[in-house]
């Protein structure tokens, strides 16, 4: 591993062999040269960064500007406009502010869990997003801060000029035996070396602490990262609007030492790279089940997740009893109010959600026992890779023994391409589905009669989830990212 301190010092010896050769063409000037300012040596530069598109970081703006200060904000593009985040708006708002955007990914999956290409698609595809709405994308950091060589790469190849892990500087909160710094001149530029992410246990010490640490030990790069600016306490990520200004307040003050605040991207350098496309997924077909896993009979990652909204509390389980194999998922419902509970394939690119043709009719089938009514809520992704509720299907009847329920979609819109759906419970009682399948309704295969259950209404559920679902993508409050 490279010393920190070398890149520089290799630098100084350049500058002296251009200075002796300058002497030997004017004969003796360089001794009128002035030396470098002591302070270059020990020059400390931080980069206030701010991860997720959380819309309440908009809470730190007044203070960045008061202070003339310009921070990196990476951003989901799959979340901007949803419940909590930032708009397209918002994002141009921080652009000519002269604030940088930067990527990462577009539905904030854990990239070293999922497969080569969707990381790839997540990667690519979101710096793809957020230069068509007009943003240079240079800067790229990793969700939950969880990278490999081969998601480091990934980034590399899909244009990035960096990326970013967290919690590999020391602080109080960590990495006792690390540098104070990150060197100006990375060794990795993806796999920069970050302070842990702020939390709501971070005083304004804390955050003074990074920064003379650095400069007391010899320069760098120190790099925050925050998550949540708001003043109700709004996740254990938060600091509140007073502390963020009090302590931008106290950075500018440290420019009379030599240290300056910059964004990621021009701390690294260089130009925005040309776009990359991630590999594409084909379509579902009407021959062969488009859910991945679908009886739920393979581990980590098995392609589901946990979804759901309202005033309600839903128990996950799976296990036995199951209609094929030995695992089923369960639901068992209680103190329900309004909202539903279900277990469905991952939001994603690709790996896990099916993807699907717009202007085709799709055909869905779940196996399932319930105490009450259930259907199909269905969710689409949009070619951005953005997840929000489409429809719902009529009510199936309640079922003892293992049932079939089965619908066809209306067309898929322009401007969407991928799906996910399952039945859902919307009521106290229990739920157990299982082998989901997903068809072309152009030649998907005919069920057996005997299994057949017809709607038993054709009233849809008044209060079917409008827009982003919730408590569906991962909340970083216990996690780096
Ligand atoms: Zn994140």
């Amino acid at each position: 591993m490279m010393n920190r301190h070398a890149a520089p010092a290799r630098r100084r010896l350049r500058a002296l062999a251009v200075l002796a050769a300058v002497a030997v063409g004017t004969g003796g000037l360089v001794a009128l040269t002035p030396p470098a300012p002591a302070q270059a040596a020990t020059r400390t530069i931080v980069s206030l960064t701010f991860d997720d598109g959380n819309s309440d970081q908009l809470n730190a703006l007044p203070a960045l500007k008061a202070n003339g200060m310009k921070g990196t904000f990476y951003i989901n593009s799959g979340f901007i406009g949803a419940t909590g985040h930032m708009t397209r708006a918002d994002l141009t708002t921080l652009k000519n502010a002269g604030h940088e955007i930067g990527g990462h990914t577009v539905n904030h999956p854990d990239l070293t869990q999922v497969s080569g290409d969707e990381a790839t698609r997540q990667i690519c595809t979101d710096r793809k997003n957020l230069t068509s709405w007009g943003f240079t994308v240079r800067s790229f950091a990793y969700p939950f801060a969880s990278a490999d060589p081969a998601v480091e790469k990934a980034a590399q190849n899909c244009g990035y000029n960096s990326a970013r892990l967290l919690g590999d500087i020391r602080s109080r909160f960590g990495c006792p035996d690390c540098a104070y710094a990150e060197s100006t001149r990375p060794a990795d530029k993806y796999a920069l070396k970050a302070l842990d992410q702020v939390d709501a246990t971070w005083t304004l010490d804390d955050l003074k602490a990074g920064v003379t640490n650095a400069e007391n030990n010899g320069g760098g790069w120190v790099q925050y990262t925050f998550h949540d600016i708001c003043d109700n306490a709004c996740s254990d990520l938060a600091v509140t609007t007073s502390l963020f200004s009090q302590f931008a307040s106290w950075l500018k003050t440290r420019q009379a030492a030599g240290t300056v605040v910059k964004t990621i991207g021009d701390v690294i350098g260089g130009a925005a790279k040309p776009l990359v496309d991630g590999p594409s997924v084909p379509a579902v077909t009407g021959s062969t089940n488009g859910i991945v896993n679908p009886s739920l009979e393979t581990g980590a990652p098995d392609c589901w997740m946990k979804g759901g909204y309202g005033n309600n509390s839903p128990a996950f389980s799976t296990g036995s009893p199951a209609h094929t194999g030995n695992i089923a998922s369960g639901i068992t419902m209680s103190n329900y109010v309004d909202g539903d509970a279900k277990l469905l394939p991952q939001f994603d690119l690709g790996q896990c959600s099916p993807t699907v043709t717009p202007g085709k009719t799709y055909t869905l089938r779940e196996w399932y026992q319930s105490s009450g009514v259930t259907q199909f809520a269905v969710y689409l992704r949009s070619t951005s890779g953005t997840w929000t509720y489409w429809t719902s299907s009529p009510w199936f009847g309640s079922a003892t023994d293992w049932t079939q329920a089965d619908w066809t979609t209306a067309a898929i819109p322009a401007g969407y391409n991928g799906i996910s759906f399952a039945l859902t419970i919307f009521g106290n009682g229990t739920l157990r589905t299982d082998d989901l399948q997903l068809y072309d309704s152009a030649g998907a295969p005919a069920l057996a009669a005997a299994t057949t259950t017809a709607p038993s209404s054709a009233t849809m559920q008044a209060t079917a989830p409008q827009g982003p679902v919730e408590k569906v993508h991962p909340t970083e409050s216990d996690v780096a990212g």
